[in-house]
Formats: structure tokens, sequence, C-alpha cells
């Protein structure tokens, strides 16, 4: 399985993901999506991970598109 660094423990580990409702700037609107967020087994710190964060770029695209009712647009 594929690991993380994190910051706190300083080494890589496991990592679970948990949903959570989250508030994001687009274009000067605020948009709440449940995205998954990335968190160290062991200490619980926030930790990057690039799918993670992938995801919730898609998803804050298709919400504000839905929402202003754009076209989504391409990154
Ligand atoms: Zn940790």
């Amino acid at each position: 399985m594929e690991k993380n660094y994190c910051i706190k423990c300083k080494t890589f580990v496991e990592k679970k993901l948990t949903s959570q409702d989250q508030v994001y700037k687009v274009h000067g609107k605020d948009i709440k999506i449940k995205a998954d967020e990335a968190v160290c087994i062991n200490c619980g710190t926030v930790i990057y991970d690039e799918m993670v964060e992938i995801a919730i770029i898609n998803k804050l695209f298709n919400e504000y598109s839905m929402r202003e009712k754009v076209p989504p647009v391409g990154v």
C-alpha cells in the first residue's frame, strides 16, 4: 500500500480517509462539498495526498458548475 509522509511523526505512515464537510472558495463563492481527507493513522494529522487533492478539485468544479449553471471548466 502506498504510504504518505506525516510531518508530525516525521516518517512515512499508513493513512486513513475520513469524510468531512469542507468549504472552499471558488471564484469568490463559498462551495461546500463532502470530501475525503487523508489523515495519519498514528496521530490523526491531516496529510497531503495527491489523489485526495485531485478528487476535491473535481468535486468543487462539479458542484460549482451545477450551482451556477455553467458548463464545467477545464483545468
Ligand atoms: Zn502522524
